[in-house]
């Protein structure tokens, strides 16, 4: 007796193998009928013994490709068509795309054994690929993903190629980027007045001029990286002058695991976190001294090569541990386009190696840390964007635009939240520009229609991306604030709309409901009911408003003025003639804001302990005052007392000057500072759940970057009965929010609506 079916699966199952996968599993289970790529995911008819269609769904959900991940599988019972095989049918198009982009793959195993292979037809070759792995976000011009819709479509297949690409049995069946050297893009290398060298000896090349301290622009999957010796000073010093980056650390890419291990200590949460799928940079404590990569950091950043012409480079002697930094001078957006490449690193670079392909999209490395409480995106970008994030409760199309500091944008569509790659500065002009194309790029992707779309915006008049915002065409618009956006984005990856929680949020800087600058919030609510602020830091007086956000010294003008201070510009304090300056137009009123901003309070004890200079990039006082901190093992703390909806700062501050007048160790002070931090944290989250009967706590903001703050309340927190919720699916700093304003607009919690 024979029956049919037709199966619907949803999720990440287009450019990652599934159609082969069936095609074979239907051959397994002897069942005819068909699969195609519908828009709305991979549509299955299937005819056969009921017990063949029942073992086939069981093996469809339990062994799905590597690369794919299924969100649904929706199976109905159907008319007999009386079909004689199975085939794999032309994509269909009807309606609008909802299929989900797969993000970009490392190479897998078994293309690198072809790479290595001497017999093997792409022996060497660095473009090689196939269903299980390779480019996918950087190569897809438009949907559906077939390949004259990626930047592959100027390369005709050679016969070679077509065959694996026709056969339902080959690993390369509609592999959409496949390519042999004969038939594909190459790569060549571009070193001054050097003669191009022949392909194949270019990557020895390029080891070589590595190995003698040069360094190497090379083109990578989503832009270009920066390449150079990581063992070799006066390579890494170079570098850092002709980037014009003073401080901020540089990623290592280490040959393989083990030369990984010998860089940085990896706990097991760690190790998974770098041979994952996105193979990001892992933020780990450094074990190896290497000079100037990343200077006044006990932790450094380190990834697994993951396309092919890294596992090259590797195989053909460069060192085994390389500086692999975007391509860019300092705050500019990577590199990706070759001539732009070539005229903005001409200066940096000695050498190009330049591959053919083109990239669709400007996508960075990702970076995250495996902290105290699971995973945690520091940078989410390559190998995650633009996979969903979160499933919403909502049919409408949302466009939500984050902030201005490392910007990403979400669009929701049918229900999936789809978070964008790391933006970056708005500020910075390239920035902007990329940021007005990843929302065209999305929009027109997912054909979602202007007049049918919800947005939102940071409710910050000034910010770049709201002024945007009123330039777009959506049907109806409105503006979350910056901090309740933390708290959504939190909420929102767990699917927890309805769920009341205490949500705090310290952050750096966030307007404010009252037009202060907000950052030490916490409030009290849900996704659908939105969240009332329940209490705050105390207020202090910014001298400069948000620009007080790169002297540390200046921020501490208005909160000094506060308490009994000791002449500050004598030692140890030393603090420069900017504070004198500040401290004036404190007390004058002069462009003076007020501000609740822990990021603030964190610079302030950085310059008491010595950061009186300008910061060169976000975050790096707290940065600073953090590493400091993990030198020391006392374990007392100041006090930061919670009354009254208030964390009162003044005796956590007069502690710490006490405590510096009498010479007590800037480790110790750091620490006994930090440790403040938590515990009036923890006072404060108590206090609140108690009188406000929640159980559940959730942290976001840029402060919770602070890897220390969340060691110290997992100890302090842990005998205490409630659920503490941090952000793993995108980041707790600004390249969250956009997530969070998306789930505060899906229930029409906005400050405004216009
Ligand atoms: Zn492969
Ligand atoms: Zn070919």
């Amino acid at each position: 007796m024979l029956s049919a079916c037709s199966i619907r699966v949803r999720g990440v199952v287009q450019g990652v193998g599934f159609r082969p996968f069936v095609y074979r599993l239907a051959q397994a289970h002897a069942l005819a009928g068909w699969v195609l790529n519908g828009e709305e995911g991979v549509e299955i008819h299937l005819e056969g013994p009921a017990e063949g269609l029942t073992a086939f769904v069981r093996d469809l959900r339990a062994q799905p490709p590597a690369a794919a991940s299924i969100a649904a599988v929706q199976v109905t019972d159907t008319a007999l068509l009386g079909c004689k095989e199975f085939a794999i049918r032309e994509s269909q198009q009807a309606g609008h795309p909802t299929v989900r982009i797969s993000p970009d793959l490392p190479v897998c195993e078994d293309c690198l054994k072809e790479l290595f292979d001497a017999g093997d037809r792409r022996h060497g070759y660095p473009y090689i690929n196939c269903t299980n792995c390779g480019p996918r976000y950087t190569v897809i011009l438009g949907l559906p993903y077939d390949r004259p819709n990626t930047t592959m479509k100027q390369w005709p297949l050679d016969e070679f190629c077509d065959r694996e690409y026709h056969d339902p049995a080959n690993r390369r069946f509609h592999a959409q980027p496949t390519a042999c050297p004969a038939c594909g893009p190459g790569y060549h290398l571009e070193a001054g007045r050097e003669e191009p060298s022949e392909s194949g000896s270019n990557v020895r090349r390029t080891a070589q001029l590595l190995n003698e301290g040069r360094i190497v622009a090379i083109k990578g999957l989503g832009g270009y990286h920066l390449a150079c010796n990581a063992r070799d000073q006066s390579a890494v010093e170079a570098l850092r002058q002709r980037k014009y980056r003073k401080e901020k650390p540089f990623a290592i890419m280490a040959k393989d695991a083990a030369v990984a291990r010998e860089l940085v200590e990896l706990s097991s949460g760690a190790g998974a976190l770098l041979l994952s799928p996105a193979r990001p940079i892992v933020l780990a404590p450094a074990r190896a001294e290497l000079p100037g990569v990343a200077p006044q950091t006990r932790e450094l950043g380190v990834m697994l090569p993951y396309t092919p012409l890294q596992h090259l480079l590797f195989a053909e002697g460069a060192p085994s541990a390389l500086v692999m930094t975007s391509a860019n001078r300092s705050s500019e957006p990577i590199a990706y386009e070759d001539a732009d490449a070539k005229e903005r690193l001409a200066g940096i670079a000695d050498a190009f190696l330049i591959g053919e392909r083109p990239i669709a999209r400007r996508v960075d490395d990702s970076v995250v840390r495996a902290g105290a409480f699971g995973p945690m995106i520091l940078r989410r970008s390559r190998g995650y964007a633009p996979g969903a994030v979160a499933a919403f409760p909502t049919e409408r199309p949302i466009l939500a635009l984050g902030a201005d500091l490392k910007n990403s944008v979400t669009l929701v569509v049918d229900g999936q939240a789809f978070v964008s790659q790391h933006i970056g500065d708005l500020d910075h002009y390239e920035c902007f520009r990329a940021f007005e194309e990843t929302i065209r790029d999305l929009v027109s992707m997912y054909e979602v229609r202007w007049d049918d779309l919800l947005a939102a915006h940071d409710t910050h008049p000034q910010y770049r991306s709201a002024i945007h915002a009123t330039e777009l065409k959506a049907a109806q618009m409105g503006t979350v604030q910056h901090h309740r956006a933390h708290i959504a984005s939190v909420l929102a990856e767990r699917g927890e709309w309805e769920r009341r929680c205490l949500g705090i949020s310290f952050d750096g800087t966030g307007y404010g409901d009252d037009g202060s600058i907000w950052g030490g919030e916490i409030f009290a609510g849900s996704i659908k009911d939105g969240f009332e602020r329940v209490a705050h830091l105390r207020t202090a007086v910014l001298a400069g408003g948000d620009a007080a956000a790169t002297f540390p010294v200046q921020a501490a003008a208005g909160f000094l003025a506060q308490i009994d201070v000791p002449d500050l510009s004598v030692p140890p304090f030393n603090f420069p003639d900017r504070y004198r300056i500040a401290s004036e137009m404190v007390c004058k009123g002069l462009r003076a804001f007020n501000t609740s901003s822990v990021g603030r309070l964190f610079d302030v004890a950085a310059a008491l302990l010595g950061f009186t200079r300008e910061v060169t990039f976000e975050g790096q006082a707290a940065m600073w005052l953090e590493q400091i901190a993990c030198e020391s093992t006392n374990t007392d703390s100041y006090p930061f007392p919670f009354a009254d909806g208030e964390l009162d700062f003044r005796p956590l501050l007069r502690a710490v000057i006490r405590d510096r007048l009498k010479e007590r160790d800037t480790a110790e002070i750091a620490r006994a500072f930090q440790r403040g931090v938590a515990r009036g944290l923890r006072e404060a989250a108590v206090t609140l759940c108690h009188t406000l009967d929640l159980d559940t706590v959730v942290l976001s903001g840029g402060v919770f970057q602070n890897e220390l703050l969340l060691e110290d309340l997992k100890t302090l927190l842990a005998a205490e009965p409630l659920q503490i919720w941090i952000n793993h699916a995108v980041p707790p700093n600004d390249g969250g929010i956009s997530l969070g304003q998306a789930a505060l607009a899906a229930f029409g919690r906005f400050d405004r609506v216009s």
